[in-house]
């Protein structure tokens, strides 16, 4: 079989064994798998938690080809969709339901054994969630990078009539913008430095949107909303946008740290103290965000044909990293079988 390796400045496609499925695990035969903003980060060295070379593909959909004796009732042809966190189940963290912040996580497809950039891999089946028959392969793929932001908008707390800030529009800032419209949020402002990022947003509903390169965004952002914003998404996590969303959440308000910071950022304590701010991290996601992402998606309140703009064969895996750098695209998909017939 064939599987993508990602070696400093270099993405190759080699020939590996198929795996065998271990007594809990299933072997799954990829159908589509999403290039995240994390692996960009990880091709270029430059991700915090996930040394090269490594084998990529955390937002996979494929088909159950085989599974161990203590794997569950999988039947082979199910399509399911990977939650990619590889918790221990027994530390602190995984025996209070938060396992997404297991103090032992492993995470498919970063830095893990094996990732979904393949024809074929082996996970725990636990990790595995059945595809609803309605939603296409593409559609489906997108269940990984949209719980992220449910996640994140549920930790927030209620959203509905609160004014928002959204820092970056690129997948997340979009996904996160989606989720808040479903869940009634108020004014939404959107700031990105790209004018076609900026665009999309406001085609999906943004209510303004700023450009983050231009002087003083957090008071045009405040000007939009008529003062403070409650809940600021931070999707950048660099100083800048850390700088910004405190400034625009001031006072009073949350800051969710959802963007993957590459590195480390100063935080004006003497104003979080005194001014009563709240910074949120967000981590990954929970069954309960996953089962959201489906729902959402069936509903149509997120729609692929608006974040999937780009597919590209396994083979021309290296092109699909070039384009999702570019840019120019949400969300790039890697094809790697022969797509479903949708049921529903
Ligand atoms: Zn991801
Ligand atoms: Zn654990």
């Amino acid at each position: 079989m064939r599987r993508v390796v990602v070696y400093p400045g270099r993405i190759a496609v080699e020939t590996a064994e198929v795996p065998a499925p271990g007594p809990n695990e299933a072997l799954v035969r990829t159908l589509a798998v999403g290039v995240c903003g994390s692996d960009l980060h990880a091709a270029r060295g430059s991700h915090p938690f996930v040394p090269l070379p490594y084998r990529p593909g955390h937002e996979v959909v494929g088909v159950i080809e085989a599974a161990g004796p203590a794997a569950g009732a999988w039947t082979p042809g199910q399509r399911v969709i990977v939650e990619p966190d590889l918790p221990c189940w027994t530390c602190k963290m995984c025996t209070s339901g938060r396992e997404n912040l297991c103090e032992n996580l492993q995470f498919f497809g970063c830095g893990y054994a094996q990732g979904g950039m393949a024809d074929y891999f082996t996970v725990a089946a636990n990790r595995l969630h059945p595809v609803p028959d309605v939603l296409d392969d593409h559609t489906a793929a997108l269940i990984e990078p949209l719980s992220t932001p449910v996640h994140a908008v549920r930790l927030a707390g209620d959203v509905a009539g609160r004014s928002v800030a959204v820092l970056g529009a690129g997948t997340i800032g979009l996904l996160t913008l989606a989720v808040l419209r479903a869940h009634g949020a108020g004014m939404v402002v959107s700031t990105d430095p790209n004018l076609a990022k900026r665009e999309r947003a406001a085609a999906l509903g943004a209510g303004a949107t700023i450009d983050a390169r231009s002087p003083d965004v957090a008071g045009q952002v405040r000007q939009v909303l008529g003062g403070s914003a409650d809940i600021v998404f931070d999707c950048v996590s660099v100083q800048s946008s850390l700088d910004q969303a405190i400034a625009i959440a001031d006072k009073g308000g949350t800051v969710m740290v959802v963007g993957v910071p590459a590195r480390e950022v100063t935080v004006p304590l003497p104003i979080v103290q005194d001014h009563q701010i709240r910074i949120q991290g967000s981590a990954t996601y929970l069954p309960p965000d996953y089962a959201e992402s489906a729902d959402l998606l069936r509903r149509g309140a997120v729609r692929a044909a608006d974040f999937v703009t780009a597919v590209r064969p396994l083979a021309q895996v290296a092109e699909a990293f070039e384009l999702a750098s570019s840019g120019q695209h949400v969300k790039v998909l890697v094809s790697v079988g022969e797509p479903t017939q949708v049921r529903g």
